[in-house]
């Protein structure tokens, strides 16, 4: 696989522009991460997990910050995709920075829980197991071909209890009211690029990405109980779908709920109260914001 990393010129503009002080830091941190997985902890626990990792011969580090989080010291996750942790569903293969919305929103026992994007449904079953199984998640996804690989991994991961529908987030009836709200929100991925991939983001996503992701916070902000909590988050570090899109919930009446950002976490300059995470050697570029109603 090609080391060359593609950044589109006008993406590299965008960054100096945006983060003058720190977009060397920023490209630095294009690079193929090594793989890293969640124990599933409806089917296994963490240490089950670490011991069968032992067995295989398979060396980790942990996350100070998140038990069930192990970060390999290699990048090729074959022989674990091959291995009954994997198939058996004990294991999430899921970027670090992907595992700190659903830590963020730490859903309870009898809270219900509304992903509004779910598939292919990482977050979902991380929701569930950060639960015991025990919250009332619903997970809608609109494409067809993702909401298969949603309620795949649903059942893999035994995280059978969650409502699964296949819609669109923006018509989900209005009756319904949630205690907290996941908005992963479909995004131009500026956080992930990486070597030997070209990358898809133009102008012209950005634009549109910004566009979907505020009609979904208008509609997702409508969908909660007062007083409820939602999480937004998007795999950019591009302001236009990060700041601009709370600066577009706080005109909505919402409030900013600070976050408190995990330690060792590499974090570029956010709003008060957001977390942007860096992309580095083992962290996606990654924006998370707290909304409450
Ligand atoms: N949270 C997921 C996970 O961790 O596995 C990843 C979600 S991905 C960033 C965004 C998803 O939103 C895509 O699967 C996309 O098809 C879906 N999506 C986009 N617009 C939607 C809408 N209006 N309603 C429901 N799903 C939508």
């Amino acid at each position: 696989m090609s080391d060359i990393i593609e950044i589109p010129a006008f993406l590299r503009e965008l960054l100096i522009k945006e983060y003058p002080n720190d977009s060397a830091r920023i490209f630095r941190g294009f690079v193929r991460r090594p793989v890293t997985l969640r124990a599933n902890t409806l089917k296994a626990t963490a240490e089950e997990v670490a011991l069968a990792l032992n067995g295989m011969g398979v060396s980790f580090s942990r996350m100070p910050w998140y038990e069930d989080a192990f970060l390999l010291d290699r990048t090729d996750g074959r022989d674990i995709a091959g291995s009954p942790l994997f198939s058996e569903g004990k294991i999430y293969l899921q970027s670090l920075s992907s595992m700190l919305p659903p830590l963020f929103l730490a859903p309870k026992a009898g809270e219900s829980v509304l992903d509004m994007t779910a598939a292919p449904g990482g977050k979902t079953t991380q929701l569930a197991a950060l639960s015991g199984g025990r919250a009332l998640i619903t997970a809608c996804e609109k494409d067809r071909v993702r909401f298969g690989r949603l309620k795949f991994n649903l059942a893999r991961q035994g995280a059978a209890k969650v409502n699964a529908m296949q819609a669109d987030a923006l018509k989900l009836d209005g009756f319904f009211r949630f205690d907290k709200i996941l908005l992963d929100a479909p995004c131009s991925g500026s956080g992930t690029l990486a070597p030997g991939e070209r990358a898809k983001i133009s102008p012209e996503l950005v634009k549109n990405c910004a566009r979907t992701q505020k009609a979904l916070l208008k509609k997702g902000l409508g969908l909660l109980k007062d007083g409820g909590v939602l999480l937004y988050s998007t795999c950019s570090v591009l302001k236009e779908e990060n700041e601009e899109a709370v600066a577009f919930a706080l005109s909505e009446g919402a409030a900013l709920l600070p976050l408190k950002p995990l330690a060792g976490l590499p974090l570029l300059p956010s709003p008060a109260g957001t977390v942007t995470v860096c992309p580095d050697e083992t962290f996606e570029g990654f924006f998370l914001a707290m909304l409450q109603k």
